[in-house]
C-alpha cells in the first residue's frame, strides 16, 4: 500500500478517522484505523462506497463490523500487490516496444532525409563520378535500414513474447486467487468479492437479492465410510451440479469445507426456494458409485438456508440470516430447505 497525501493532509485524515471511530465506539486498533483512515483520503472508492452505505442507513458500526470490513479490503492485499507488480511489468514491457516503434520512425526518417538529400544532388548537372557515389550513399544508407529494420523485428519479437508470457501469468494468478482448487468453482474470496458487488448494485437498482447457504449432510460419517478422497470426489460433483444449475449472474462458490453459498441477483425469495429445492432434489437423485471400484455409495442428501437481503443490512448480518436458516433445516431432520420466512415464523410462535 502506497501513501501519497502531503503530511498536514494526512495528518487531517488521521485526526477525522480518529474521531469518527471515538464517535461510534470502533475500538482503537490499527486495522480498524487503516479502514477508517482510507474511508476520510477517499483512496478507494469501493470501501468508500461500502461505509457510506452504512453510515447512510445510520447501521451500528460495531467491532465485527469494522473487522469484517478490513477482511474484505485489505486482507486481499498480499495478492493485489503481485498482481500489480506483474502489471507494472507489463508496462515497462510495453513502454518498451513502444520506445523502439518511436526509435524505428526516426530512423525511417532519416533514411528519408538522406534520400532527399542525394535527389537534391541529382538535380545538378553531375558527372558520372558524382552519380556513383550518390549510389554507393543510397545502398549503404538502404542496407543500414535494413539491418536497423531486422534488430528491430527481432527486439519486438522478443518483446511480444514477453508481454504475452507475462499477459498468460497474469490470467493464471487471477483465476488462481479466485477458485477453489479441489472443485473449481468460486472460492471464498471470491464469494466475499461478488457479494459485495452484488450488495451495492442492489441498494443501487433497489433490487431483489438472496443467498443459499448448503451444507452437505452428515459428511463425516460419509468421509468415515468410504474415505476422504472418495468424499473430495463427491464435493467435486456437488459443486459442478451447482454450478451446472446457476446462471451466468450467480455465484456458486465453495464457502469452506463442505459448506457451499450461491449469491442470486435479481432473485427474489419464492425463485431463489425453488432454485434451492431443485438443486436439493438433483443432488439427492444421483446414485453415487466409486469410479475405480463400481462400488455403490448410495446418495448424499444436502441442507439450505435462504435469505434476502435488507437494504442497507451489513453483510455479515445478511449471512447469517442465512446461516440460521440452514441451522433450522438441520434440525428439522436435513434434506431440505429453510427460508428466513420460516425463522421469522418460529420467532414469532416463540412471542406470542
Ligand atoms: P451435518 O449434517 O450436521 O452437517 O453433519 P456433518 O457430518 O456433515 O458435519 P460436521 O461439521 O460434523 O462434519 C463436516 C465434515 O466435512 C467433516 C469433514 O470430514 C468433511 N469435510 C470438510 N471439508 C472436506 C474436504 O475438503 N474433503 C472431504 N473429503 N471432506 C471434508
Ligand atoms: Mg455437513
Ligand atoms: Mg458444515
Amino acid at each position: 500500500m502506497r501513501y501519497s497525501a502531503p503530511f498536514e493532509q494526512a495528518a487531517e485524515y488521521a485526526r477525522a478517522a480518529l474521531s469518527l471511530m471515538e464517535k461510534q465506539g470502533i475500538p482503537f486498533n490499527p486495522n480498524n484505523f487503516a479502514v477508517w483512515y482510507h474511508y476520510f483520503s477517499g483512496s478507494n472508492p469501493d470501501l468508500k462506497r461500502a461505509l457510506d452505505i452504512l453510515l447512510d442507513n445510520k447501521q451500528e458500526i460495531t467491532a465485527t463490523v469494522s473487522s469484517e470490513i478490513f477482511r474484505q479490503f485489505f486482507a486481499l492485499e498480499h495478492e493485489q500487490s503481485a498482481l500489480n507488480e506483474a502489471a507494472t511489468k507489463l508496462e515497462i514491457e510495453i513502454g518498451k516496444v513502444l520506445e523502439k516503434l518511436s526509435n524505428a520512425g526516426d530512423d525511417a526518417a532519416a533514411y528519408g532525409k538522406t534520400l532527399e538529400m542525394f535527389s537534391g544532388n541529382l538535380g545538378d548537372d553531375g558527372s558520372s563520378d558524382d552519380l556513383k557515389s550518390i549510389m554507393s550513399g543510397v545502398l549503404a544508407a538502404t542496407r543500414e535500414m535494413e539491418q536497423h529494420n531486422k534488430l528491430l523485428e527481432g527486439e519486438l519479437n522478443n518483446s511480444s513474447e514477453e508481454v504475452d508470457r507475462l499477459k498468460t501469468d497474469l490470467e493464471h494468478m487471477r483465476h488462481e486467487a479466485t477458485t477453489d482448487a479441489l472443485t473449481g468453482i468460486a472460492n471464498r474470496k471470491k464469494f466475499d468479492e461478488d457479494m459485495r458487488r452484488a450488495v451495492t448494485e442492489a441498494m443501487e437498482e433497489g433490487a431483489d437479492l438472496c443467498l443459499i447457504m448448503m451444507d452437505i449432510d452428515h459428511f463425516k460419517n460419509f468421509n468415515d465410510t468410504y474415505g476422504h478422497q472418495v468424499g473430495d470426489q463427491v464435493l467435486k460433483l456437488l459443486a459442478n451440479t451447482l454450478k451446472e444449475g446457476t446462471k451466468g449472474q450467480d455465484t456458486a462458490a465453495r464457502y469452506g469445507g463442505e459448506e457451499f453459498a450461491i449469491i442470486l441477483p435479481l432473485t427474489d425469495l419464492d425463485g431463489a426456494f425453488r432454485l434451492a429445492d431443485n438443486l436439493r432434489k438433483t443432488i439427492s437423485s444421483k446414485e453415487l458409485r466409486n469410479r475405480t471400484t463400481n462400488e455403490k455409495l448410495g446418495q448424499i442428501t444436502v441442507s439450505a438456508g435462504l435469505a434476502q437481503f435488507d437494504m442497507g443490512e451489513p453483510i455479515n448480518q445478511f449471512i447469517a440470516r442465512a446461516d440460521e436458516a440452514l441451522y433450522m433445516a438441520k434440525h428439522a431432520g436435513r434434506n431440505r430447505v429453510v427460508s428466513q420466512v420460516e425463522l421469522e415464523q418460529t420467532a414469532l410462535a416463540f412471542d406470542s
